[in-house]
């Protein structure tokens, strides 16, 4: 992923830049004035990030707590308009998990041998982070959320297709049917195993969309074991109305839905 250079507008607005755009003037997205671009090195200077000793979701975290880039409210997706669209991202990860112990053939009060399951103890932390989308982009993740469920679909049918002509099959050829089910049984068990290997679970379609956030692909590399969703999108227009009802002191709606969603949050110095 390209590194993304931005330099801020009078009117406060992040406006992202081209590294060759150094030194040339361009406009702001929000109140359409021009904004004077650095020289290269300021410019890959001022990129740098705040907290370079903090692991890549310890940054997440601060700079959502804080409104920071990249949640400041920028689109995700084309970092040119503001957001529209908050899709809250609940990630579960696997911080340990102790064998108390290992299995296997234990001897009985009677005298016998039973097999024991192995058993294990474990401890996942959740973290709520969202995926910022401005009303265009946010039409564009419809549409390929639309498309994975619908591939989804058309695999089941063709399953359950499958199913029914296996087994007009076996009624009128019963000898090959013994052959065909332990085919069949051998598949089954080779799925089932293939579960235990896929540790890092989140649906295709969403790994593109958060590589766009900064730091979460470098925060996703390096944990070994996690399940990652999404809820239904929020529409900030409508956030803001209610944060704008509230007596508490104004903020961003990011900040507002990060107050409200319970995550467990890295206890940071
Ligand atoms: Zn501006
Ligand atoms: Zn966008």
């Amino acid at each position: 992923m390209a590194e993304k250079y931005f330099v801020e507008c009078d009117c406060g607005k992040r406006v992202r830049v081209a590294l060759h755009e150094a030194g040339t003037d361009k406009a702001c997205h929000s109140c359409h004035r021009s904004v004077r671009v650095p020289d290269t090195i300021t410019l890959q200077e001022s990129s740098g990030d705040k907290y370079p000793l903090l692991r890549p979701l310890e940054k997440v975290m601060v700079t959502l707590r804080k409104g920071e880039p990249p949640f400041d409210g920028l689109c995700h997706h084309c970092e040119t308009r503001d957001a529209n669209f908050l899709i809250p991202v609940r990630l579960h990860i696997l911080v340990e998990r102790f064998m108390k112990h290992d299995g296997g053939f234990r001897p009985t009060l009677h005298g016998g041998v039973k097999l024991v399951a192995a058993a294990a103890e474990e401890f996942w932390k959740e973290i709520h982070f969202p995926l910022l989308l401005c009303a265009e982009c946010h039409k564009e993740f419809e549409a390929d959320q639309s498309r994975a469920s619908h591939k989804r679909a058309w695999e089941l049918a063709g399953l359950f297709a499958l199913l029914i002509a296996f087994l007009v099959f076996a009624f009128f050829f019963t000898v090959i049917i013994a052959m065909l089910s332990f085919f069949f049984w051998l598949l089954g068990a080779i799925a089932w195993a293939a579960q235990f290997r896929d540790r890092k679970k989140l649906k295709p379609y969403l790994i593109s969309w958060l590589e766009d956030i900064r730091w979460v692909p470098e925060a996703l590399a390096v944990e070994d074991e996690y399940n990652l969703d999404i809820d239904e999108s929020i529409d900030l227009r409508r956030a803001i109305f209610i944060v704008d009802e509230s007596e508490s002191s104004p903020t961003s709606p990011v900040i507002w839905w990060q107050q409200q969603s319970e995550s467990s949050y890295f206890e940071i110095p």
